[in-house]
């Protein structure tokens, strides 16, 4: 496993930000070599979701960990089979750091996915783990969460008092 740099708006490659991830249709070592880093580049940048975009790959995979008792997903080739709710909090990326922005994003997900060895699963979640999904699936889409930003984007010692534990840990 080795670390993979994080492109961050600013950066020279930060185009990957802004375009259409691909669809995986190769199943092989080597991206399971991508999932095995980004998986570790999430961790050791203390996010919860961590998009290929993010390290400069447009294709359509990305890894989560928001319950830790759940562990690390790997997530390729996400399709939504159904949304409902709305959720309007805060949230951060590692592709901008130190920077949050209250997004509306829907409070219940359901998706379908592969896994690294090309086989479908399904996934229902709620709350941060359905923000999380919705957030990393607009990576894949060239999306900043920062374009559905509902008023300023705030630093992190700017955030209300009493939500930052819970927000400092949202980088994805
Ligand atoms: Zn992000």
């Amino acid at each position: 496993m080795a670390l993979r740099n994080i492109v961050k708006i600013g950066d020279a490659g930060d185009f990957a930000l802004h375009s259409q991830a691909r669809e995986i249709k190769r199943f092989d070592d080597r991206l399971k070599t991508l999932a095995e880093d980004m998986i570790e580049t999430m961790h050791k940048g203390n996010g919860i979701g961590l998009a290929a975009p993010q390290v400069g790959i447009l294709k359509r995979i990305f890894v989560m960990n928001v319950i830790p008792e759940e562990g690390n997903f790997v997530i390729i080739n996400p399709e939504f089979l159904d949304k409902s709710g709305e959720n309007i909090d805060y949230e951060g990326c590692l592709s901008l750091p130190g920077m949050y922005g209250k997004v509306k994003r829907s409070d219940y997900v359901k998706i379908r996915y592969q896994d690294l060895n090309g086989d479908t699963h399904e996934m229902e979640a709620t709350d941060l783990k359905a923000r999380c999904i919705q957030h990393e699936n607009d990576h894949l889409d060239g999306i900043m969460f920062t374009e559905k930003t509902i008023g300023k984007l705030v630093q992190e010692s700017q955030l209300i008092e009493g939500n930052s534990d819970e927000i400092s840990d949202e980088d994805s």
